[in-house]
């Protein structure tokens, strides 16, 4: 019951001359249910483990597994659809699309989604709705996100990545730009769903005291990945 997987991956960016990896040779296995927090410094390279996790970037070696399936082994087409269907992504900047409403950004996913020629438009359009209001937003369905405070642009982004119900979800700081309580709120709603629908996160974040919630917590250090145990977190 593994739903993510890496084995082997390194990350080198050609840049210039100078290629230092960011990391090699890493592995890391993420069960259904489980959460993960992955901590490191700046540079550490937790964003690039990141996307290539969520299949957003290729690695320079090794192999990623969603849901079981061998990345490197797809289509580009193939991979998108799995990637809408498996993964949920939550940015710390929202990466909403202005020019639709809240609503339609959160419905987009399952427009998008290959498998669900059967979802009509009305039962993506109810989804959304239910988890808009479920992240307090019921108010908000027909505002842009221009027009939503950071908080609510953040629970939005939250309601999109977990509309088409993936098995996991990835957040680089996905509270990061928010203030303390409405972080707070955004981080349990993640909880929320982990608990209810057993959804495994894998968060990177800075916080140790949201890092704590987690069970496990990973700290990227020098191209390693290194599980901290309770008193070092
Ligand atoms: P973190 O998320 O831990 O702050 P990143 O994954 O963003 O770290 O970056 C890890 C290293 O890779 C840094 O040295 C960064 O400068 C470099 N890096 C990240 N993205 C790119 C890129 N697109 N091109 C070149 N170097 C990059
Ligand atoms: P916060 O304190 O959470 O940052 P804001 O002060 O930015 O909130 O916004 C308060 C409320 O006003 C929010 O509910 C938001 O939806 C609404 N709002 C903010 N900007 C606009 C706008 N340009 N048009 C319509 N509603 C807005």
């Amino acid at each position: 019951d593994v739903v993510l997987q890496c084995q082997g991956l390194a990350m080198t960016y050609a840049e210039g001359k100078l290629r230092t990896p960011v990391f090699q040779d890493l592995d890391l296995s993420v069960r259904k249910g489980e959460t993960v927090a992955i901590l490191g410094a700046s540079g550490a390279g937790k964003s690039t483990l990141l996307h290539l996790l969520g299949g957003l970037d290729t690695p320079t070696a090794g192999e990623v597994y969603v849901a079981g399936e061998r990345m490197s082994a797809l289509s580009d087409r193939a991979r998108g659809l799995l990637r809408n269907q498996a993964l949920g992504f939550v940015y710390q900047f929202h990466h909403l699309l202005p020019e639709f409403t809240a609503l339609e950004n959160v419905m987009l996913p399952v427009l998008l989604d290959g498998r669900s020629r059967s979802a009509t438009t009305a039962q993506a359009k109810q989804r959304a709705r239910d988890l808009l209001e479920a992240v307090g937003l019921g108010h908000r369905l027909d505002h842009k996100p221009g027009e939503l405070s950071g908080g609510e642009r953040q629970r939005a982004a939250v309601a999109r990545a977990l509309v088409n119900r993936p098995a996991c979800v990835l957040g680089d700081e996905p509270t990061g730009n928010l203030d303390e309580k409405t972080a707070a709120t955004v981080f349990e709603l993640m909880l929320a769903l982990n608990r209810d629908q057993g959804t495994s996160l894998v968060l990177v974040t800075h916080d140790r005291r949201l890092a704590r919630r987690l069970d496990r917590v990973l700290e990227l250090h020098e191209g390693k990945l290194r599980q901290l145990d309770a008193a070092e977190v």
